[in-house]
């Protein structure tokens, strides 16, 4: 018996998920992300799908580790490819997915939108006109069908996935990663005339400790893992200290008249500051300024924070059952329209502004950002992983000068980041994440991961479990058995 794995995103790079499995004449596919870096780059990639079109008459089911967008974001282009089969992950993903992907399609299409009418504005003086309009990667009614097709799975459960049977093809079960509301690694059974294969796909691994969820659940034993390796050359602050460092922030701009301006991914960051200045508020531990979520989308994820209880740590089902709303207090303004946001830029006191996207490559952070970059009496405050070429990126460098809406502004406000809350395992947890399925496995392929990331991470795990490691390159096939 052999599985065919064939690696086709998130390969050598940090986003872009998407792996490709087959067995027994059966296809899956292990999430389907967005890439993100280069605008041309991410253009020529997220067009050409997240799998080869050949191979997509075949795909009879699709799994989802988590909504982050490198990993559902480009499940849309799939569904506007033709794909019309399931799409498996966890209930609280569902929920999630509705919101962060029409998000997503709307930047889509207003991208495509700005550059037809850049193109027209060139046509009428004078230069050539293009062959054709720019079309958007995907639409909103994209969008909505990929919830159509969604499928809900609990944790634990095994499930059979569609066009498979228990002696030939594909059964999962989804256990949790513990890196956002309703993330997952996938367990998957792959089988050929009754004999089986386990694979582990990790999805993205999270940590001990963090606000909001619970801890990942131990990996269980299987024979390959496919292992994300985002900080596989970096050791993380301990998530306990943050509360008093960004204590010690906001007093610190507060006192000298400036605003925090925070890129938060909409999902988990913002919800895990809020509760965080919420319980900092609620000590009298910062002064009592005015707090901002700028981001219809954050507000909205939010709400499906609030439902979810069943996926709350202790934690916050204690402040829950004390009747106290963890995501909102006096001082908390969620602003829902853009006069509401384009009115922060005159308000002269100290405040706190989150929105997104996290890594300042759209929506209304930019404004944020282009209204504050150049007063060093203010603070950007960078809260997650920046992938390369973004202009996130750029600020956590300390570039002096970066671009904001096409022009060069220079950055004078002070910049700090606050990596404690960050979803990722780091280099140790991820050893530590992995090591109760060690003695099973045969092979470990690392992806999600910068090569440098990977490279270090490697020699780890050869060093300490003495496996075979391997980094795909996009493209790249395995046989396994
Ligand atoms: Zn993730």
């Amino acid at each position: 018996m052999a599985i065919r794995l064939h690696f086709w995103g998130a390969a050598r790079t940090v986003t872009g998920s998407s792996h490709h499995l087959e067995c027994a004449g059966r296809q899956i596919l292990l999430d389907c992300g967005l890439f993100q870096g280069r605008r041309q780059e991410a253009q020529e990639i997220n067009t050409h799908l997240a799998l080869p079109p050949a191979e997509l008459p075949g795909l009879s089911a699709a799994v989802l580790s988590h909504a982050h967008i490198d990993h559902s974001g480009n499940l849309p282009g799939l569904i506007k490819q033709g794909y019309r089969g399931p799409i498996y992950t966890t209930p609280t993903t569902i929920d999630l997915c509705d919101p962060m992907l029409k998000d997503s399609a709307h930047i889509q299409e207003g991208d495509t939108e700005f550059m037809n009418r850049r193109r027209e504005r060139r046509r009428m003086i004078g230069a050539p006109p293009g062959a054709q309009p720019f079309e958007p990667l995907y639409t909103q009614e994209d969008a909505e069908q990929v919830i159509q097709q969604m499928r809900p799975v609990n944790l634990h459960e095994p499930t059979l996935l569609a066009g498979s049977t228990r002696d030939e093809g594909f059964s999962i079960s989804l256990s949790n990663a513990g890196h956002m509301l309703g993330s997952t690694c996938v367990f998957v059974e792959a089988a050929e005339h009754g004999q089986k294969t386990r694979l582990l796909f990790s999805g993205d691994v999270g940590r001990k400790d963090l606000l909001i969820i619970k801890d990942p659940d131990p990996a269980p034993a299987a024979d390959y893992l496919i292992m994300e390796s985002t900080y596989g050359n970096r050791l993380h602050q301990p998530p306990g200290p943050v509360k008093q460092k960004l204590a010690g922030l906001v007093k610190r701009v507060a006192s000298r008249g400036g605003r925090i301006i925070v890129p938060a991914f909409a999902v988990e960051r913002t919800q895990q500051l809020v509760m965080l200045l919420h319980q900092l508020t609620d000590e009298k531990l910062i002064p009592q300024l005015p707090i901002y979520v700028d981001s219809p989308l954050a507000s909205k994820v939010t709400e499906v924070f609030r439902r979810h209880t069943e996926d709350w740590d202790a934690e916050i089902t204690n402040l829950g059952s004390q009747g106290v709303d963890p995501f909102g207090w006096q001082q908390l303004h969620y602003t829902r329209t853009v006069q509401e946001s384009k009115a922060l830029n005159d308000l002269h006191v100290p405040f706190i502004v989150m929105s997104a996207s996290g890594m300042c490559e759209a929506g209304r952070i930019l404004h944020h950002l282009k209204n504050g970059v150049e007063d060093p009496r203010n603070l950007i405050l960078i809260t997650g992983y920046q992938a390369a070429n973004t202009l996130g990126r750029k600020l956590v460098e300390r570039m002096p000068e970066v671009n904001i809406f096409g022009e060069p502004m220079r950055v004078r406000a002070e910049v700090d980041s606050i990596g404690e809350l960050s979803g990722h395992a780091d280099q140790s947890e991820l050893l530590a994440w992995m090591e109760p399925t060690v003695k099973t496995l045969k092979k470990v392929f690392l992806v999600h991961g910068e090569p440098l990331a990977q490279q270090a991470l490697k020699e780890e795990i050869e060093r300490h479990y003495g496996l075979e490691v391997v980094c795909p390159a996009r493209g790249d096939r395995f046989e396994v058995a």
